[in-house]
């Protein structure tokens, strides 16, 4: 069915053709009764549906135009109004000729239902049945009845909007935000509106804003990125930016701009719709924040610069320290051979007068000598020794160590020395604990221990060196003597190097060294010494060590039992000494002179000394280390690079006390590392195990 919708309101106009067509019909739309009437030409039309009011024309004009045209007057009419009040109008609607009358709004199959009824009435005569003048006072009546009560309806509406106005207005003088909106569809855009609160934000009248104003008071700055960045062009979608304009004051304030572009029915950008909101204070609060942040940069800058500066002084310290620290380690290193080497004479030489005749003034001196010459060798020892700890170049290997062997051959050594001064050595052990040591110098301290409490005793005294368990990881090892003790006042000095405690005025040998040293040794053991000491009651320092296991340590092998010096007398061979210290090569000369057996040949650099075992290879070479054309090292090389030479058992002898030469060396393969003031048994009895071994050809 073709039908015709006659309704001013769009909206409702829109969802009748929505339910119409949807049903199948094809629909015609009037905004008011005079369109109706024209598209009414249409003879197609086979329905009608009208509103009541409608300006021009309204419905019951429209019912009463079509039931009086022969042409129309067939159409069924139905009224679809919401402007129902009484039961007059639906008569009155009646009496025009309309066919059903339905309230709005009504569900769809009623609506729909209606029309069909409508359509089903057979034939419609002209409404003639009452006079026109009846219809028309009527209709007037009904007329101006609707009109009142859309007039009452129009100024409840009127009044609620200017409620409605009211507060939006309080709202928006209160806000922060000002409403605007440009219109943008002529080349300078107007001011179309504007909230009242922007009088309050920026202190201008209403009337003085427009699109110049505007451009105006942008600050000269930020103008180009608002206006010529196409910020306020026609664009898609939502924008905000941030930028400033002047206070009627003159001072800037920061605003933040959110707009959006409407778009007209034809498309094209017709408004500019935005708010702005005053961001002063939040831009004031992100400025002194940025500006805290960058004085705390600075800040931190400095700070890092001064660190840097500190760091690069610490750098150039450190070097300089290391620095010192090595020429002081080199220093050491040279002192210790420039010491060495003469003491060997001194030592060697008296060594020898002590196997000659002499008369008992001579023994006298001789003894003078030697024992002299000990205590400045045990002196330069130890002063050395406590310098390489200092300086950090001092070795020591840790190893799992049986206490109970190192106590008994440090108290082995000492007899001679409990015998001069009648004390009595009691050693108490009854377990034998494995400790972390280094047992070399493990020995050192406890012979340092030991005879301390041998000197500092009085005669008839004892010594008892005791060993027991101390925590589950920890054993002490306590050396107690019954002597002098050290007196309150001088407990403090204990440990001071040099510092004898008054002891240089008696007649008991030392050094001031022994205690210093020891403690360094226990302390690089992972050990601490500590003492009691009580004056005339005697003292008793502990060495705390760190336990490897309380299991039985296995028996050590004895250390082989060194040659005497008659061991070399059956001995033949030759012996070839590279050496350039003429008084070092004098003392050879004069001890092997009292072995006929041996030959000895002498070479004083290391270039003659290869040369002279290739013409004629010897059983046996002692090699010093300094020499002036190429050091020991490189002669050792050199020497095993030749078939005839390499098995040739070379015996270091050097004033180099080092532990890491002697260990580089022995790993080249170095017989044996003699250092200089050496013993005679101990370097005789090298060389009688070179020449054997060198016959034995192994
Ligand atoms: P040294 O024994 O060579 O003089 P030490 O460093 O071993 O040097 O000892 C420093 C000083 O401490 C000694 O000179 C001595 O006066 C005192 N001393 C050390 N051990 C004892 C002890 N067991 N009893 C009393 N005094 C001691």
């Amino acid at each position: 069915m073709k039908i015709l919708i006659a309704d001013d309101n769009p909206i409702n106009l829109k969802l009748l053709k929505a339910i119409l067509e949807g049903d199948g019909h094809e629909v015609v739309e009037a905004v008011d009764g005079e369109e109706a009437l024209v598209k009414l030409e249409d003879p197609a039309i086979e329905a009608i549906i009208s509103d009541i009011l409608m300006p021009k024309i309204d419905g019951y004009r429209l019912c009463y135009e079509v039931r009086q045209d022969p042409r129309l007057q067939q159409i069924p009419f139905v009224f679809y109004t919401a402007t129902y009040t009484s039961p007059a109008d639906e008569k009155l609607c009646y009496e025009l000729g309309a066919d059903r009358y339905l309230r709005k709004p009504a569900p769809v199959r009623d609506l729909l239902n209606a029309l069909s009824d409508a359509a089903a009435i057979a034939r419609r005569e002209p409404t003639a049945f009452r006079a026109p003048e009846d219809i028309l006072r009527e209709y007037s009546e009904r007329l101006v009845s609707k009109l009142e009560e859309k007039n009452i309806e129009l100024a409840q509406k009127s009044t609620e909007l200017a409620e409605a106005h009211e507060q939006l207005c309080n709202l928006l003088a209160h806000s922060p935000a000002v409403i605007y909106s440009l219109d943008i569809q002529h080349v300078r855009p107007t001011v179309s509106l504007v909230s009242d609160n922007i009088e309050r934000l920026l202190g201008v009248p209403l009337e003085a804003i427009d699109w110049d104003w505007w451009k105006e008071i942008l600050h000269p700055d930020d103008r180009p990125t608002v206006l010529d960045g196409g910020y306020m062009g026609p664009n898609d979608g939502g924008r905000t930016l941030e930028y400033r304009i002047r206070h009627a004051d003159g001072s800037y304030r920061w605003i933040e701009d959110s707009n959006r572009v409407v778009f007209g029915d034809d498309g094209l950008a017709s408004k500019i719709v935005g708010v702005w909101m005053d961001i002063t204070d939040r831009k004031r609060a992100e400025e002194e924040l940025q500006q805290t942040l960058d004085k705390l940069e600075q800040r931190v800058k400095k700070r890092t610069m001064a660190l840097d500066q500190t760091n690069e002084a610490l750098q150039a310290a450190k070097e300089i320290a290391d620095a010192a620290n090595q020429s002081k380690s080199e220093f050491l290193s040279r002192m210790s051979h420039e010491l060495r080497t003469p003491m060997n004479s001194v030592l060697g030489f008296g060594q020898l007068l002590e196997m000659t005749e002499l008369d008992e003034f001579q023994k006298d001196s001789v003894d003078h000598i030697m024992k002299a010459g000990r205590h400045l060798l045990r002196l330069i020892d130890d002063v050395l020794e406590i310098s390489r700890i200092e300086v950090g170049s001092f070795s020591i290997s840790l190893e799992p160590v049986a206490v109970s062997a190192v106590l008994e051959e440090a108290a082995s050594l000492l007899p001679l020395l409990a015998k001069e001064h009648e004390i009595q050595v009691e050693l108490d052990h009854p377990v034998p604990y494995l400790v972390v040591a280094d047992r070399q110098r493990l020995r050192q301290v406890l012979m340092n221990l030991i005879s301390n409490a041998i000197k500092y005793n009085t005669p008839g005294g004892r010594v008892t060196v005791r060993v027991q368990p101390e925590t589950e990881s920890t054993i002490v090892i306590d050396v107690e003597d019954t002597g002098i003790g050290i007196p309150e006042a001088m407990i403090q000095r204990l440990f001071t190097p040099f510092d004898r405690l008054g002891a240089t005025s008696t007649n008991v040998e030392g050094t001031g060294l022994g205690l210093t040293l020891s403690r360094s040794l226990v302390s690089a053991m992972g050990g601490t010494l500590t003492f009691t000491s009580q004056e005339d009651i005697g003292s008793c320092f502990s060495i705390h060590l760190n336990l490897v296991s309380q299991q039985p340590a296995p028996l050590e092998p004895k250390s082989p039992g060194g040659l005497n010096i008659n061991s070399l007398e059956e001995t033949k061979g030759r012996v070839l000494v590279i050496e350039d210290n003429a008084m070092n090569s004098k003392l050879l000369q004069r001890i092997f002179e009292e072995f006929p057996a041996i030959e000895v040949e002498f070479a004083a650099d290391g270039r003659a000394g290869i040369e002279a075992a290739r013409l004629n290879p010897p059983n046996a070479i002692l090699l010093d280390l300094h020499l002036p054309d190429m050091h020991g090292q490189e002669v050792l090389t050199e020497l095993k690079t030749f078939p005839s030479l390499a098995h040739i058992p070379v015996i270091i002898v050097t004033a180099d006390s080092s532990q890491e030469h002697a260990r580089i060396l022995l790993q080249r393969g170095a017989f044996r590392y003699i250092t200089k003031p050496y013993g005679l048994n101990e370097l005789l009895s090298a060389v009688s195990e070179a020449i054997k071994k060198s016959e034995s050809g192994l």
